[in-house]
């Protein structure tokens, strides 16, 4: 990340000033509640009380904040929660086939008798 000394900082503030006071507003975004200057794409989560780098979203499946230094974990926990979702069908799939077989065998077996 760009460090920006103050002499530099005051004189694009002049320079933006004059420009656009939308984009000044957008470089220099401050949290109120943390006392910190926000970089881009930085959010303030009201459940987590804190500034999240490059935040995504909370999810409350895993209670925390989705940002810069988590996505890759949560990405990783949505692949996992996937491949669960799909062998827990592909469990029911069997049982209920293997219930439908046998209850098939029975009725054959009864029908010969
Ligand atoms: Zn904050
Ligand atoms: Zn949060």
């Amino acid at each position: 990340m760009e460090t920006i000394t103050e002499e530099e900082e005051s004189g694009k503030k002049d320079e933006a000033s004059d420009e656009d006071e939308v984009v000044l507003y957008i470089e220099h975004k401050f949290c109120s509640a943390c006392h910190l200057e926000m970089p881009l794409r930085c959010k303030h989560c009201k459940d987590c009380d804190q500034c999240v780098a490059t935040h995504d979203h909370h999810c409350p499946w895993v209670n925390n904040c989705i940002g810069e230094l988590n996505v890759r974990q949560f990405y990783i926990y949505l692949f996992m929660q996937a491949a669960q979702l799909i062998q827990g069908l592909s469990i029911v799939g069997r049982v209920l086939l293997h219930r439908k077989e046998s209850t098939d065998a029975t009725s054959v077996g009864k029908e010969t008798q």
